[in-house]
């Protein structure tokens, strides 16, 4: 019998031979990727048990298996050619599981941590989410202030959804009115505002939005035991509903709102197709942005079988522009700067160029891009002056800078292409502190 020190000599040595062996190949056709995870030499050391990870499908990794054993005799040979050993062992070869083992301790780690991320944020999927509206009969539907096409259009179809399944008491309501591009869809005329609402409702939905402080004079008239569904489309790690349905990779809050039909055996109506494809091609930038993926144009396609007529949406969606909407287009565009790297540019409007234009907030949506659309400029931000020391950013890019990210620190948010910030500085100060980080972040990226 050796002594255990010896074992684990021999077995280091006869480990090393073999796995140079293996380098240098094996005749046999069979043996694929083999790495050797351990040789345990037996007490009297007539054996060697060789440890292998073998890679490839079951048929192939089978197959190595099958090859090295095969092979077992021509390596014992050669190891008794090259070492001095008293007695050459016999080489065993065993699959040794442990990479698989890990994998799969990844996977069960993951799905903990998903789960507990699905606990921390009480996520529902979609089939709670139409459970949650069957058992209740009253509704107060919101979305953000200063809507867009996304807010209004989720909102509104999910109005259709609730009348789908036969929920009457359903009160649409939104900080702002609906901007007048999209007041012809069906449902429009009835947004209230938070003036008209009642002290409860057995749920409230929440659109395109997951944070209370964004929803403005509607979420100060919810009682704090009010029971809320957010329903989102932004990365979010604190939203406000009881419960939650966020998923960021969707291009935006009216698919979600479009599944919702599917998950409940619900036929999609034309009017909520109306409503929800403003949504899915305001969202997508009619479909050119990054976010435009597989389940965009597919959703799109549900929706076109509704028989929705998308020349006329499109032309009223994007081929209008306000009086207002052309003269801040044009200070936008004249007070246009561009940075010293020209990577990114900027343009303003003051208060009183909203008053001097007669324009809405409304009439500022989309100008941003005409900044970000600079030849050889990567991120386009416009800032906006809203009150004396308040001013909001938007910012646009399609460069390698996440937008929401180098936001998110001034408590911005939204996406990687699209966000925005509202700060509470004077607009020389906000706009320094914003172009400093868009300096830095883009500083990180290019370094
Ligand atoms: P926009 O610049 O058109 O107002 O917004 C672009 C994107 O950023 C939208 O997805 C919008 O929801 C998000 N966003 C705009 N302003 C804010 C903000 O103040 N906070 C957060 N979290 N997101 C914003
Ligand atoms: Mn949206």
């Amino acid at each position: 019998m050796a002594s255990e020190s010896r074992a684990l000599r021999v077995a280091e040595v006869v480990r090393a031979e073999i796995a140079q062996l293996l380098s240098k190949g094996l005749k046999d056709p069979r043996v694929g990727f083999v790495s050797i995870m351990a040789v345990k030499m037996s007490p009297d050391l007539r054996y060697a048990n060789v440890y292998v990870s073998l890679y490839g499908s079951e048929k192939e990794t089978k197959a190595s298996l099958i090859g090295l054993r095969n092979s077992a005799g021509w390596i014992r040979r050669e190891l008794g050619r090259r070492l001095k050993l008293r007695l050459t062992p016999e080489v065993r070869f065993f699959e040794d599981m442990t990479l698989d083992k890990v994998f799969h301790l990844e996977e069960v780690l993951k799905d903990l941590k998903d789960s507990e991320e699905q606990e921390r944020m009480n996520l529902i999927d979609l089939k709670g989410v139409v459970e949650e509206c069957r058992g209740a009969d009253s509704f107060l539907v919101t979305t953000h202030s200063n809507p867009d096409g996304d807010a209004i259009g989720s909102l509104l179809a999910m109005r259709h959804f609730l009348n789908a399944l036969a929920k009457e008491d359903v009160t649409c309501a939104c900080h702002d009115p609906a901007p007048r591009i999209y007041d012809w869809l069906p449902g429009a005329t009835e947004i209230v505002n938070a003036d008209n609402l009642r002290a409860t409702y057995d749920l409230v939905v929440v659109l395109d939005v997951a944070q209370l402080d964004r929803i403005g004079s509607v979420a100060l008239r919810l009682s704090p035991e009010q029971r809320i569904l957010v329903l989102d489309h932004h990365r979010e790690e604190n939203p406000c509903g009881t419960v939650n349905f966020i998923d960021h990779t969707y291009a935006s809050a009216s698919e979600i709102v479009t599944e919702l039909f599917d998950a409940s055996g619900l036929p999609i109506s034309r009017e909520a197709a109306e409503c929800a494809y403003v949504g899915l091609t305001t969202d997508t930038g009619s479909f050119k942005y990054a976010n435009t993926d597989a389940r965009a144009h597919r959703c799109a396609a549900r929706l076109l079988e509704t028989g929705i007529d998308v020349s006329d949406i499109s032309s009223r969606v994007f081929d209008v522009m306000s009086l207002p909407k052309r003269d801040l287009l044009r200070r936008v565009l004249e007070r246009l700067q561009v940075s010293d790297c020209a990577r990114y540019a900027w343009s303003y409007l003051t208060g009183q160029d909203m008053i001097e234009a007669g324009a809405m907030s409304e009439d500022v949506d989309g100008l941003v891009n005409f900044v970000r659309n600079l030849e050889g400029v990567e991120v386009g931000m416009l800032f906006r002056e809203l009150e004396r020391n308040r001013l909001k950013v938007s910012m646009r890019s399609r460069g390698r800078l996440n937008a929401a990210d180098v936001l998110r620190p001034l408590g911005g948010g939204g996406h990687a292409g699209a966000a925005g910030a509202t700060l509470h500085l004077p607009m020389e100060e906000g706009r320094a502190r914003v172009l400093q980080a868009v300096e830095e972040a883009l500083g990180a990226i290019y370094s």
